[in-house]
C-alpha cells in the first residue's frame, strides 16, 4: 500500500528509531539469536533501500525534493518474511514507502517527457492489485472478453491486503494472515459477486480439532468472531495485569464479579449489554447515529462511564481503525455493539478462514483471471501452489498483472471531458515507463489518488478531506508449541496495556484432506492484531501520530516488545520465549483503514457524504476502493471494483 508521509510523521519517526531501549532481560526473552531459531525459520532476502531513487535517471526523479527525508527502512526496519512466494511481501515494503515519499515530495511532477515510452496500449488500466483491482479485472472481462487489461500494482505479490505469511519450523509449514482474514460463505444466487460461484471456491469447509490433552478447547477459526460477538463460543482469557488472579475467563457472565474493574464499571458493561438502539418515530436512527461520535452516545445518550468506551476502542479500532472517540456512532449499530443490540439476540454467523485467511480468495481472482499463474485446479493446488510469476505478465493475454510497478502520475491527454486515452507512467525497477489505456480504474486509496491523479477535480479533493487513514500492525508469532495455551485453557487472550490488546490461535482449515497440526505440542501460528490509535487526538491525526509510531519503531524493538508482553501473560503457564518462538513476521500497514468520522456514511448538511462524490466517474477515470464502504472487507472491495469499471464500460466501451 502507497504511503504519503507528513512532515509531522517524519519527524516523529527520526525520533522514535533513536529510542530503542535496551534490557538487560534479552536473553530471557530469548533474544540471543543463538538460543532462537530465527536464523532457520526466516527465509527471506531482503531487496531494499532506495532502489527507485533514481527513477527515470532524471533529473527531477534524482535530485534532492524539498522535505526530503532519508528514514532508514532496510533490513532492520523491515525483519525477516518467512518462507514462500509471500516471503518478500510483508505489509507495506520499504521499496513503496520510499517511492511513495518521493512522489509526496514532488519529484516526479515533471518527468513525463523523460520516461520510456512502451506505446503499449490497453482498454483498461487499473491501479491496484488487492480486491476491487482484481474484481474490476474480473468484470471486465467478464462483460468484454476481447478487451485488454492491465493491473499496475506496487508489491512484489498481489492481493493488497490480503497476503499471507508462510513458516517452516520443526518440517511443518504453518501459515497466518498478513491482514485481511476472515469470510463468510456468500448466497449461491449465481448473480456477478456471487464470488465463491465464479471463482470456483468451495463452500463446506472442515478443520482440525485440536488434539492430545487440548480435545476439547474452544478454538476460533478466525481471528474477529471471538472479540466481542461469539465470546461465549471459544476459549477466550482475559488477562488483568497485576491482579491477584489475573486470568478472568466467561468476563460477561461467571466472570465479571470477579474482574479488578469497580462495581461501578461492572453494572454499566451488564447494562450495556441490556440496551438496543430504540427507533423512534420522525427520526432516522442511522442518520442520527451518523451525526455523532460512539463515545457521544455511550457517555452523553447512554449515560456510561468511559471505561465502557475504552474497552470497546481496541476492538473498533481493530476492524475500523480508531476508537469511539473518533468513529461515527453510526458504525455501532452496524458492528451490533452492545448499547446497539443486545449480544443475546446475536444471529449465529460462522466465520471462515483459509490457510493465510483471504488470500486465498485473492489467490482465486488470480486463478480465474490467468489460469496459468497458479499451476493445477484443484483447491488445495490454489490456495498453496507456487505462484508462475512469468505468467502473470504475458504478452497477448487478455489479463495481465504487473508487480512491483507504481503508478506515480495518471492523467487524460487532453482536456478530460474530451480526451481519448489516459497517460499512466509507473516506476519500475528504478525507471520510470508511460502507457496508455481507453479507461483508468483507481483500485487505490484517496491517500494515493490525491497525489497521482494529476487532474482530480477539485470536488474529489475537497471529499478527500473527509477521509482519514491509521494503521494496524499484524504480527505473525511461529510459536514451536502452545503447551502453556492449553495448561492456561485459553485460545485468545484480550487485555488492555502493553504491546497489542489481543492475540489468538485458530483452527486451521483442512485442505485436500491436509492440515496444519493443532496439538498442544506442535506448531502454531499466534496472531497479534495490533491498531495504533490515540484518543484525544483528532481523527486524522492520530492516524499521523499512529504512522509515525508503526514506521518509526525497528523490528528489534517491536520484536523486544512482543516477547515482553507474551513474558508478561504467559510465563506463569510455562512459556519459555527462548524455546517457544521459532519466529516473527511483522506486517505493518501505514494506511490499514478508512476512519469513518460523523458524517461520512450519510454527509452533512445535506451535502452527499463523501464517498458518493469520489464514486462519480470523471473523464475516462473511475475511482474504486474498500475505504469507500467505510468499514472495509474483501466482498466490499470487490463490488467496489466492479462498480467502477461498470460505470467506464457504459461511457467508454
Ligand atoms: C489488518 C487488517 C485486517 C483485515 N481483516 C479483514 C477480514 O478479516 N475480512 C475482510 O473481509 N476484510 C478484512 N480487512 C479489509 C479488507 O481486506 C480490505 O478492505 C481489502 O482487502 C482491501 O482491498 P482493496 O483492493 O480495496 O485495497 P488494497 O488491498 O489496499 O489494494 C490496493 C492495492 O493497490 C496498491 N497500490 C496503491 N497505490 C498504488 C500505485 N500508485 N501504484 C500501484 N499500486 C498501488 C496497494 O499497494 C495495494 O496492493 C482487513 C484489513 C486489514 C488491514
Amino acid at each position: 500500500m502507497l504511503m504519503i508521509w507528513t512532515q509531522l510523521e517524519m519527524r516523529a519517526a527520526k525520533t522514535t528509531t533513536l529510542c530503542v531501549m535496551t534490557s538487560k532481560f534479552d536473553k530471557e526473552l530469548g533474544l540471543d539469536s543463538a538460543i532462537t531459531r530465527r536464523d532457520f525459520v526466516y527465509g527471506s532476502t531482503l531487496l531494499v533501500g532506495g532502489a527507485l531513487v533514481g527513477c527515470g535517471k532524471s533529473e527531477d526523479a534524482t535530485s534532492a525534493a524539498p522535505g526530503d527525508f532519508n528514514f532508514d527502512v532496510g533490513d532492520s526496519w523491515y525483519g525477516p518474511g518467512g518462507v514462500g512466494d509471500y516471503a518478500s511481501s510483508h505489509g507495506n515494503t520499504p521499496d513503496l514507502i520510499q517511492t511513495a515519499h518521493q512522489i509526496r515530495a514532488g519529484r516526479f511532477d515533471k518527468v513525463s517527457a523523460r520516461a520510456i515510452d512502451s506505446g503499449e496500449e490497453y482498454d483498461l488500466v487499473i491501479v491496484g492489485g488487492g480486491f476491487a483491482g482484481l474484481s474490476a479485472a474480473h468484470h471486465f472481462n467478464r462483460l468484454n472478453p476481447s478487451g485488454r487489461a492491465l493491473i499496475l500494482d506496487n508489491h512484489p505479490i498481489f492481493g493488497g491486503e490480503a497476503k499471507r505469511n508462510d513458516f517452516e519450523v520443526n518440517g511443518v509449514h504453518i501459515s497466518g494472515p498478513q491482514g485481511s482474514n476472515d469470510c463468510a460463505i456468500q448466497a449461491a444466487t449465481g448473480d456477478p459477486d456471487d464470488y465463491f460461484s465464479a471463482l470456483n471456491i468451495p463452500r463446506e469447509f472442515q478443520y482440525k480439532e485440536p488434539g492430545g490433552s487440548a480435545a476439547g478447547m474452544r478454538i476460533a477459526q478466525d481471528n474477529y468472531e471471538y472479540l466481542h460477538w461469539h465470546e461465549d463460543k471459544f476459549d477466550v482469557g482475559h488477562f488483568f495485569r497485576g491482579a491477584d488472579k489475573p486470568w478472568v475467563k466467561d468476563v460477561w457472565k461467571s466472570g465479571l464479579a470477579t474482574t479488578p474493574w469497580s462495581d461501578e464499571v461492572r453494572q454499566a458493561f451488564a447494562r450495556v449489554r441490556t440496551i438496543e438502539t430504540e427507533d423512534k418515530a420522525g427520526r432516522d436512527t442511522n442518520r442520527w447515529l451518523d451525526s455523532m461520535t460512539m463515545k457521544s452516545y455511550f457517555e452523553n445518550e447512554l449515560g456510561l462511564p468511559p471505561e465502557v468506551s475504552s474497552f470497546y476502542d481496541p476492538i473498533m479500532a481493530s476492524i475500523i481503525g480508531l476508537g469511539c472517540d473518533a468513529i461515527s456512532a453510526y458504525w455501532g449499530l452496524y458492528f451490533q455493539l452492545p448499547g446497539f443490540k443486545n449480544p443475546d439476540r446475536y444471529n449465529d454467523i460462522m466465520l471462515h478462514s483459509f490457510p493465510g485467511g483471504n488470500a486465498g480468495i485473492a489467490r482465486h481472482f488470480v486463478k480465474q483471471l490467468i489460469p496459468d499463474a497458479i499451476d493445477g485446479s484443484t483447491f488445495e493446488n490454489v490456495i498453496f501452489g507456487k505462484i508462475a510469476f512469468d505468467e502473470l505478465d504475458r504478452v497477448g493475454k487478455p489479463v495481465r498483472i504487473r508487480l512491483n510497478s507504481t503508478a506515480v502520475r495518471v492523467e487524460h491527454e487532453g482536456k478530460t471531458q474530451d480526451a481519448e486515452r489516459v497517460r499512466i507512467t509507473y516506476a519500475r525497477d528504478g525507471q520510470l515507463h508511460q502507457l496508455r489505456a481507453k479507461a483508468v480504474v483507481m483500485a487505490s486509496g484517496g491517500w494515493v489518488n490525491r497525489h497521482v491523479i494529476r487532474d482530480l477535480p477539485d470536488e474529489y479533493r475537497r471529499a478527500y478531506e473527509s477521509f482519514a487513514h491509521s494503521p494496524v500492525l499484524v504480527a505473525n508469532v511461529a510459536l514451536t508449541n502452545w503447551r502453556f495455551l492449553e495448561r492456561l485453557g485459553v485460545s485468545a487472550a484480550i487485555w488492555s496495556g502493553g504491546f497489542g490488546f489481543t492475540c489468538n490461535i485458530r483452527r486451521p482449515m483442512i485442505v485436500g484432506g491436509k492440515s496444519q497440526p493443532l496439538h498442544p505440542d506442535e506448531p502454531i501460528v499466534l496472531t497479534f492484531y495490533a491498531p495504533i490509535y490515540k484518543p484525544g487526538l483528532g481523527r486524522k491525526e492520530q492516524g499521523i501520530a499512529g504512522r509515525a509510531e508503526l514506521l518509526g519503531t525497528s523490528f528489534a524493538d517491536y520484536e523486544r516488545q512482543i516477547r515482553e508482553q507474551m513474558m508478561t501473560m504467559f510465563s506463569a503457564s510455562g512459556f519459555d520465549p527462548a524455546k517457544d518462538i521459532a519466529g516473527i513476521i511483522l506486517n505493518r500497514w501505514g494506511h490499514a483503514y478508512t476512519n469513518p468520522g460523523p458524517g461520512f456514511r450519510f454527509g452533512v448538511n445535506d451535502n452527499p457524504a463523501p464517498p458518493d462524490v469520489i464514486r462519480e466517474p470523471f473523464g475516462r477515470i473511475a475511482i474504486g476502493h474498500s475505504e469507500l464502504r467505510g468499514h472495509q472487507y474483501w466482498s466490499g472491495a470487490a463490488g467496489e471494483g466492479r462498480r467502477a469499471v461498470e460505470a467506464l464500460l457504459d461511457l467508454h466501451f
